[in-house]
């Protein structure tokens, strides 16, 4: 009874392999201090467990808005941005119509189209990794794609798309969701655009500052847009205790979010250099809170020595255009000092046993 349309789909996967220092999910590397943790600790021993939360999380709304400077009318709170993912894919163009996608990217946006039984067109990325604008236009004008998902930055490649070739697939009728989960690590935006036009929404997400385990995932755009969207949103998608807690974190710990957001930047900066160092890597510069880099030898064998290591990257070798490349998160200092020594000497290794074979 199951439909082909679920048959064809392959089950998203993540690292579950055990390793102490673990830079695979791009995950905010720090917890937060004992008094901001005790804070939640009174605030969820008030939760009435028996009750249901605010079906519209007003109150973190508000909070979340005053965060990223937008009003609550402009503001749809999602289980993650993946759960809001699934709602734009159901909700913007007619189910029949294709959604536009560049590849290599995140995975969700193929994965909730592909459910819906729409028709995706993908277009590869430049060798640079930018968009093929070019190649886009002639796909979309032939296909007429009415929907399409920008990662911006994107993941895994961590780089920002052109703003003008976005804004020129724009041109062509597709509606453009921005997903800035990587904002705090980049700085750039589509934010006007997003308030001010009724064909662009920005994703933004709690996942990547500190805050994966309470799933809050944010969408902004244009009043008339989110009043539309809103309806396709399940009452009580945000949990009472995720509700709770993420409030007291940003109203409480916003200056050691900042603090923190600075420092894994400039740790992003020193493992990009000291990986340019390692002879034989190549490493990709990267606007979010990882880095892509290929090396020659096989991926598979190159997380294989990592995680003898004890460090866990991924390898995003099975991506179109992306051979033999692995990604990387920035964690704590230390964890990437780790990860640079066994980097080291992982590629040390393998140019030995490939020198030995001749
Ligand atoms: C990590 C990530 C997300 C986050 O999804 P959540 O469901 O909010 O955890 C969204 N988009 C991209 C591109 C990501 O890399």
């Amino acid at each position: 009874m199951i439909s082909n349309r679920v048959k064809s789909l392959s089950a998203y996967k993540t690292e579950v392999r055990p390793a102490s220092v673990r830079l695979s999910s791009n995950e905010f590397p720090y917890d937060f201090p004992e008094d901001i943790k005790a804070k939640i600790l009174e605030e969820v021993n008030k939760i009435p467990l028996n009750k249901y939360p605010d079906p519209e999380a007003k109150e973190l709304k508000e909070v979340i808005a005053d965060f990223f400077g937008v009003k609550g009318e402009n503001v749809i709170l999602g289980n993650g941005s993946d759960e809001l993912i699934y709602y734009i894919s159901m909700a913007i163009g007619e189910l029949y119509l294709p959604v536009y996608i560049p590849i290599p990217t995140f995975p969700m946006y193929e994965i909730s189209a592909k459910v819906l039984g729409r028709t995706i067109v993908s277009v590869p990325l430049q060798k640079d990794f930018d968009i093929d604008l070019n190649g886009s236009l002639e796909k979309i004008r032939e296909e007429k794609p009415v929907l399409g998902y920008f990662a911006y930055p994107n993941n895994p490649t961590g780089n920002l798309f052109s703003r003008e070739k976005i804004e020129k697939i724009r041109d062509e009728g597709v509606f453009c969701v921005i997903d800035e989960a990587y904002y705090h690590y980049s700085g750039k935006t589509f934010l006007e655009d997003a308030l001010n036009r009724e064909d662009t929404v920005l994703l933004r997400t709690l996942s990547k500052i500190g805050m994966a385990s309470l799933r809050v995932g944010v969408l902004i755009g244009k009043e008339e847009i989110v009043r539309e969207l809103s309806k396709v949103r399940l009452p009580f998608n945000i949990t009472y205790p995720s509700q709770i807690i993420a409030k007291v974190i940003l109203t409480e710990g916003r200056n050691f979010l900042e603090e923190k957001i600075k420092e894994i930047i400039k740790e992003r900066e020193k493992v990009y250099k000291e990986m340019k160092r390692i002879e034989g890597v190549e490493v990709f510069p990267s606007s979010a809170n990882f880095l892509l880099f290929r090396t020659p030898f096989s991926a598979q064998k190159v997380y294989e020595k990592l995680l003898r290591r004890d460090v866990l990257v991924r390898d995003v070798s099975y991506l179109p255009g992306l051979n033999r490349c692995l990604r990387v998160s920035v964690g704590k200092p230390h964890e990437n000092d780790r990860f640079l020594e066994a980097l080291d000497e992982s590629i040390k290794e393998l140019k030995e046993s490939k020198t030995t074979r001749f």
